[in-house]
């Protein structure tokens, strides 16, 4: 009987393969078929994986060369204009990366994960036609391998919902332009097999639907699910509940449902009307998002429950959404502490635990072996140990996170500002940077070096000394009024912090796809979180000594720490976000004690860690406000503080902005004129802003008449009074010779501002 189920499996590959062919390929250092060798040696890999762990529903088409929704567009032929001259990889790589002649697609976000997928471009003007030879292969391909897959495929509805009209109009619009492309695709699926089951993935169902969409549900799946009595239809949503959309769906004739346990826990009441209905559910229940063990028993228990309702025959066990949000396999973490890595679970130790899982609750424990039973009594060690290991709880910690007396500064904004305003005389249109400088080839080299033992401390200090004394001479040349550091020592903006805190570790191995080739390892947070020691102070009051203009120290802030990494999930978010705070708020206390006016709380990641649901939104606000104010509370009124966000969308969120309550907040409207900025405006923001007056992301370098362009265009919005000026982030990925003269165009176009205002 086939009882278990995984979503998707990773595709980079244990060694990261995919991404080294990949970037071989493309500067032209080894051909195309060099690159299907290797995507061909991968995919066999992971379905043997699957497979040799006992997974009885192992996909296709899960693999792709750089994004799921790019394969779907090429799919269903929606190729935009400027690319219809190419074929093949040429065009499949062009949509992804952009070519001379034309400019990449969009990337963003998936859901809120930390995956970026390609935007699919859509015009009432273009003539979609089906080209599933990717899909048929790769069934084929595994079926040579022995292996019969369940075909993963976009749906319709949430591939519609994340694409964008390039001739204006809503996407929905095109629905039954598209539609038809699934029937014939389905129909070809349908000839390969006897029995073949197609997985539907509809993320997009786990978000607030408006009705139009809703209505599209029923008739989308009364048709797929009878293009062939051939096809099993599975439909798969993630990261939340999809109630709403659970209740149509069963009333289609598809097969099975899939349903995310971990995340979305209101789907227990669907649980009622799937058993009527008698279709089988997939239970997401071992977390693809998340790299800790599963505890198995409470799995088991929470299976348990929902067989009361659904009958067990109907029961499929699974991952919580596909694989691909977790890294490989743990193996290859030879340099982790033993303690901590039994607490962890990568990809192909997932695939254990669902066999393992469903073993047990198909068969009972009575039906283990003697290595599944060992597996199992590990299991329920890794989490006992879990649970009482000193290394994850502190009582200190915890004493002190619930004694706090004082949760935000004491002082008004509007008293404060006068105050500081005293003590660091900035003028009007006062500029700055967003923190970093160029991260050079020898920076780079310094701190691998360092961190390898292969220079000493000393050595490391002098040299990254000797970047910061380069970048305050250029500050003060080019005539910044607030300086920075640069931040030569941090590798990431959060693995800095991380790497000081109690409480926090670090893989060798685990790497997470983020985008293309592209991957991230996230570091991750174990236990209760603590600073031994001052984490940045040294580093800013050596730069504040060697100038006499104000040095503003720079700081990540607690929600960004927080979004950036693998979370535990054994206490809340919002209390990890507060212990974090706490770290933050004494770094903050030690920079004003040594000395440092200014300092720089970044929230990079702010934004991107709002719930998918809008009825969670309130409650994430609250605690991620109350996080921000907390790590600065510390501050008294004369030290300025600044916060800076990666985007430039405030007009949902400007109220929550506005209640951060930091001095100065430095933002990326650069892109966007000042059209973004009138939000500040219209609800009368009334603290300083700084909206990037030029694009930090391309290597063009902006000129003065354009910088001053822009900031004319900013005084159309905000009195001078309120705006400083600066890039729109920071410059970390940029060459010297791009970042020096556009500062000085920048600082030139302000000196022109200036003047014509004097
Ligand atoms: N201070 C950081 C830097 O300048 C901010 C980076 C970011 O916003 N992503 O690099
Ligand atoms: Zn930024």
């Amino acid at each position: 009987m086939s009882k278990n189920y995984v979503i998707g499996f990773p595709r980079i590959g244990e060694h990261r393969e995919l991404k080294k062919v990949l970037e071989k390929y493309w500067v032209g250092n080894c051909s195309f078929d060099e690159v299907q060798n290797i995507a061909s040696l991968l995919k066999q890999r992971h379905w043997n994986y699957q497979k040799n762990a006992g997974i009885d529903f192992i996909s296709s088409n899960d693999f792709s060369l750089y994004d799921g929704m790019l394969d779907m567009a090429i799919t269903l032929g929606a190729i935009p204009l400027r690319f219809r001259n190419q074929k093949n990889e040429e065009l499949y790589f062009s949509m992804a990366r952009g070519n001379s002649d034309a400019v990449a697609m969009e990337m963003t976000k998936w859901f809120n994960t930390n995956y970026h997928y390609i935007v699919p471009e859509l015009s009432l003007e273009d003539k979609y036609r089906l080209n599933c030879e990717k899909i048929i292969q790769e069934y084929k391909e595994a079926l040579s391998h022995g292996i019969k897959t369940k075909i993963n495929i976009i749906g319709p509805i949430t591939f519609i919902g994340l694409s964008k009209r390039i001739d204006r109009g809503d996407t929905y619009e095109l629905f039954h332009n598209i539609l038809p492309l699934y029937e014939k695709l389905l129909a070809k699926i349908a000839e390969l097999d006897n029995e073949v089951l197609v997985q539907i993935d509809e993320p997009i169902f786990v978000k607030d639907l408006d009705a139009k969409v809703l209505s599209l549900i029923k008739f989308t799946y009364d048709k797929l699910a009878s293009v062939s009595p051939k096809l099993k239809i599975s439909v798969i949503t993630y990261f939340e509940h999809s109630t709403e959309a659970t209740k149509i769906l069963i009333q289609t004739p598809i097969d099975f449902i899939g349903l995310d346990f971990l995340y979305g826990e209101k789907n227990i009441q669907s649980l009622e009307i799937i058993a009527k209905s008698n279709k089988k559910l997939i239970v997401g229940i071992v977390d693809g998002r998340n790299i800790w063990k599963n505890n198995i028993d409470k799995s088991l228990e929470k299976l348990n429950e929902i067989s009361k309702i659904v009958k067990k025959d109907n029961i499929l066990v699974s991952s919580s959404c596909s694989l691909l949000h977790t890294p490989f396999a743990l193996k290859y973490e030879e340099a982790m502490d033993e303690e901590i890595k039994n607490w962890l679970s990568y990809s192909v130790e997932k695939l254990d635990e669902l066999s393992l899982i469903s073993k047990i609750f198909f068969f009972g424990k009575e039906s283990l072996n003697e290595n599944e039973m060992l597996q199992y009594k590990n299991n329920i060690k890794a989490n006992t140990s879990r649970k009482t290991s000193s290394r994850i709880h502190d009582k200190s910690v915890q004493d002190r996170v619930n004694t706090i007396t004082k949760s935000q500064r004491d002082s008004l904004y509007e008293d404060r500002i006068k105050i500081q305003k005293e003590r660091l005389k900035y003028k009007e249109l006062a500029t700055t940077t967003i923190g970093s400088f160029p991260q050079t080839k020898e920076v780079r080299k310094a701190r691998k070096e360092f961190k390898n033992s292969q220079i000493t401390r000393e050595t490391y200090k002098s040299k990254m000394k000797k970047y910061i004394d380069d970048c305050i001479t250029f500050q003060e040349e080019c005539g910044l009024e607030i300086l920075v550091h640069g931040e030569p020592e941090r590798n990431d903006m959060v693995e800095y912090f991380g790497e000081q805190l109690k409480g926090y570790g670090f893989s060798q191995n685990g790497w997470v796809q983020s985008y293309g080739s592209r991957c991230v390892k996230p570091p991750f947070i174990y236990g209760d979180i603590s600073r031994p020691k001052p984490m940045t102070v040294d580093w800013i009051t050596y730069a504040q000594s060697k100038t006499d203009k104000i040095m503003k120290g720079m700081l990540t802030g607690p929600v960004t720490i927080l979004n950036w990494s693998f979370v535990r999930d054994d206490i809340k978010r919002s209390d990890v976000s507060k212990q974090i705070a706490l770290a933050i708020h004494d770094e903050v206390n030690d920079l004003q004690n040594a000395g440092i006016k200014i300092i720089q709380v970044d929230e990079a990641a702010f934004k991107e860690g709002y719930p998918l649901r809008k009825s969670d939104i309130p409650a994430y606000e609250e605690w991620a406000v109350r996080d921000f104010k907390l790590s600065v509370s510390s501050a008294r009124k004369e030290t300025q503080i600044h916060t800076h966000m990666c985007y430039s969308e405030f007009n949902d969120i400007i109220k929550t902005i506005e209640a951060m309550d930091a001095d100065v907040i430095s933002i990326e409207t650069a892109r966007s004129g000042n059209e973004l900025l009138k939000i500040f405006a219209k609800v009368g923001y009334k603290q300083e802003v700084g909206p990037g007056v030029y694009d930090i992301h391309s290597p063009r370098i902006p000129s003065v008449d354009e910088i001053v362009t822009q900031i004319k265009s900013l005084l159309e919005v905000l009195p001078k009074e309120q705006l400083w000026i600066n890039p729109d982030c920071g410059l970390k990925t940029r060459k010297w010779e791009e970042v020096k003269p556009s500062l000085e165009n920048m600082v030139k176009a302000v000196e022109v501002i200036r003047e014509e205002l004097a």
